[in-house]
């Protein structure tokens, strides 16, 4: 790290990104899934798809779709199941690897993270050099295909693994920086959502070079903090470190209704959204959590929660929302008023994060 005496070091960042992570996991495994559109999740009426093999993609299958869109966007499109003991299991090979360059290493999910290899453990010349030898060591002991993307920040190296993918490593120096950024569509920008890029739209922003002709005052005011950030990566900065310890003790999620909620009917409707929206973060994260708490807030302000606590961690969203319903039908009827319903899972096993942490704690 640099210190007083030392001029500023230009770090080098890499992002290493699976490629349709649970699809080509289930082609590996299956001969009989492969070269065929296939989609991982649920096949049933409110099912998503959670991920999308590059056949599937063709016919405009992605990822976070519908089931019921991405069947008819590809009437042929087999569903297969998701296995996130397998997942985690590969999540946890490409981590060993990804340790045996660097200590900084940041998972974003299981199938992606950023590496801080500026002070590498195994110096190979370059990053580029390391970012080809992880890609080999992933294919090797994994059969699964990796993109990366290197550059001198965390913004640019997730930009650029995403620039030749599938298979692909692409490298953004310095130079190229800003010029690259310029010429990148709104929407592609990591931490621009669908709702974001809307918003950027109508205010006559389209791509990268748009968004630079707007100052730092004008971003702060549309989007708040984030403001700052557009306004640093619009120019290629982005500060941020690589993170070794990010995890997040709990996600949960909750809602504040207009009208107070009385009868059970109202209730199982009103939870459906939360349990998706938590259920879809837990499960790109990969993490397997074992507590399911539901709050409820009554008309007068008063609060409650449940818990219940699993021994393996939760295995799927019906899971999940089969404990949550249940801790929460001894509340109905609730003649008093319910305001404000809301669900959380906790207690993760994190036994993918938990090592690099300790690791960088212990080298200070
Ligand atoms: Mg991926």
């Amino acid at each position: 790290m640099a210190t007083n005496d030392l001029p500023p070091v230009v770090r080098r960042i890499i992002h290493v990104d699976m490629d349709a992570f649970y699809a080509s996991v289930e082609q590996r495994d299956n001969p009989e899934l492969r070269g065929i559109p296939l989609a991982v999740g649920g096949s049933r009426a409110r099912g998503v798809v959670a991920a999308a093999s590059y056949e599937a993609r063709k016919f405009g299958v992605h990822s976070a779709m519908p089931s019921v869109t991405a069947r008819r966007k590809c009437p042929e499109l087999v569903f297969v199941k998701p296995r996130f003991d397998v997942y985690r299991a590969v999540s946890r090979q490409i981590h060993d690897i990804f340790a045996r360059y660097t200590t900084l290493i940041q998972p974003l999910s299981l199938d992606e993270a950023y590496l801080d290899v500026t002070e590498p453990l195994l110096d190979r010349g370059s990053a580029t050099a390391i970012a080809e030898e992880i890609r080999a060591a992933i294919r090797a002991e994994t059969g699964l295909t990796a993109s990366a993307g290197v550059s001198y920040n965390k913004f640019l190296a997730k930009m650029a693994s995403d620039h030749r993918k599938p298979d692909g490593l692409f490298v953004i120096t310095p130079r190229m920086g800003p010029a690259f950024v310029e010429t990148l569509a709104i929407g592609k920008f990591h931490g621009v959502g669908p709702a974001t890029a809307a918003k950027m739209n109508r205010l006559g922003i389209h791509n990268g070079h748009d968004l630079r002709q707007q100052t730092r005052e004008f971003l702060q005011h549309h989007f708040g903090k984030a403001g700052d950030y557009y306004f640093n990566v619009a120019r290629g900065v982005d500060n941020r470190p690589v993170n070794p310890d990010r995890t997040r003790k709990s996600v949960g999620a909750e809602t504040t209704f207009e009208r107070d909620l009385i009868v059970w009917e109202d209730a199982v409707p009103a939870m459906a959204p939360l349990f998706s929206k938590v259920w879809e973060i837990v499960a790109k994260s990969g993490r397997g959590g074992r507590t399911v708490t539901v709050k409820v807030k009554y008309a007068d302000f008063r609060q409650i929660t449940r818990s219940r606590s699993c021994a393996p961690p939760l295995a799927s969203l019906e899971m999940f929302e089969e404990i949550g319903l249940e801790l929460l039908r001894p509340v109905f009827p609730a003649p008093e008023g319910v305001r404000l319903l809301g669900v959380t899972i906790s207690n993760f096993d994190d036994d993918t994060r938990s090592h690099p942490a300790q690791l960088a704690l212990t080298l200070g």
